[in-house]
């Protein structure tokens, strides 16, 4: 790394460690106030009005997405990269995947190159995103063309260890519903067809075909409506599933066999089924050469990464999407000891714990530091470049 970028990024830093008191407050103010899936309107409001008195030009909404945002700082010529500000709550459970510190980590992260630089060869972009949970909400921004173009998109995501990259899967939701015909359940059975017998036999169906599935595949589902009353034959079941996979054509042929089961329950019990593909999450896709470049610059603040197979316990996320269309990283910082659990109460401590906090602030850091690189390297945006386009 040549001399110049070494100073850039010192004097970013330092802007980063001169707003640590605004970031964290805004952390904890985020936790404190939390807000679920396209309801963030405190939180996208704060986070639009630190952007805006640093001198960034804000869009809001996004994409038709009252709590979606792009607030955007041009330092010259160049590439542009973008920050993704979470900041969806769980219901009930309140800030459980600690997205108030993604919020403040990007945001931090995208003033400290605009203050502490004014002028630079490029344009970076804070996106609020809503809706981690549940909303798919970056699906959304990707279908509306917001990642396009972009040299870079990053963020980091709490977690109980630090870890680089591991994969996501992909994810397709799909609703089955049963339609039959009511009857007296003792009386006149033969009169009636059986809707929880479909969705049960498709349960059966899919179980049996578990066993000839390779090992990342997912399949799992609830019965969200069962029928009314023992002695009705129920005339209406519905079950909502997801089915996941490493690779997305091959998430798309399990579906199809999933369905499959369904239309077999059908023929066999006389039910007519009506079955619904609700979303669609894609594979997630790590931009190698990023990710390297994260690592050194998390590496130079004096931080580790735990050695984790990257197939190891995963989900799946609606960064999925915007991988496929930019150059993409979700690195995770640790902000808790390594059995914390996602999603739940410890997991919210710890998001306004002193080391969450900690985190909030490294991950800033590194991924300004990270930004740096992508905009005075013209090089590694080649590498960068040649890695999205040819996987
Ligand atoms: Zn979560
Ligand atoms: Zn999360």
């Amino acid at each position: 790394m040549n001399q110049k970028l070494a100073e850039l990024k010192r004097v970013v830093v330092e802007t980063i460690d001169g707003m640590r008191g605004q970031l964290e407050e805004l952390a904890l103010r985020i936790h404190a106030h939390p807000e679920t899936k396209f309801e963030e309107e405190r939180a996208a409001g704060w986070l639009c009005e630190a952007a805006q008195a640093a001198g960034f030009q804000v869009e809001r909404p996004l994409a038709g997405l009252p709590t979606a945002f792009r607030a955007s700082f041009r330092g010259g010529e160049g590439p542009r990269v973008a920050f993704l500000a979470e900041y969806d709550a769980l219901p009930e459970l309140g800030h459980a995947c600690g997205h108030n510190l993604i919020g403040a980590a990007s945001l931090g992260a995208a003033l400290g190159i605009a203050l502490g630089l004014r002028e630079f060869p490029g344009t970076v972009e804070l996106i609020g995103t809503p809706g981690e949970e549940g909303g798919g909400g970056k699906v959304i921004l990707a279908q509306a063309g917001v990642f396009n173009g972009l040299a870079a998109v990053m963020l980091f995501h709490p977690s109980s260890r630090t870890i680089l990259w591991k994969y996501a899967l992909a994810r397709r939701k799909l609703l089955i519903e049963f339609f039959g015909k009511a009857a007296h359940a003792s009386g006149s059975p033969d009169k009636g067809i059986n809707a929880l017998d479909a969705v049960l036999q498709t349960f059966n169906s899919i179980n049996a075909l578990r066993q000839h599935l390779p090992d990342d595949v997912r399949i799992h589902g609830v019965i969200t409506d069962g029928g009314a009353a023992p002695n009705i034959v129920p005339d209406h079941a519905a079950a909502l599933f997801y089915v996941r996979a490493l690779d997305d054509g091959y998430c798309d042929q399990v579906l199809e066999r999933v369905m499959d089961c369904a239309r077999g329950a059908a023929l066999a019990t006389g039910a007519k089924a009506n079955l619904e593909v609700q979303g669609a999450y894609r594979s997630l896709r790590t931009n190698l050469p990023l990710a390297q470049a994260f690592k050194e610059n998390l590496e130079s603040l004096g931080w580790e990464f735990d050695q984790v197979d990257p197939k190891e316990r995963l989900g799946s996320t609606d960064m999925g999407d915007v991988s496929h269309v930019a150059p993409a990283i979700h690195p995770y910082l640790a902000i808790g000891p390594a059995e914390l659990a996602g999603h739940s109460i410890e997991f919210r401590e710890a998001a306004a714990s002193e080391q969450g906090l900690a985190a909030m602030l490294a991950a800033a850091k590194a991924l300004a530091m990270t930004a740096l690189d992508v905009l005075f390297r013209p090089e590694l945006r080649e590498e960068i470049q040649a890695a999205f386009t040819g996987g």
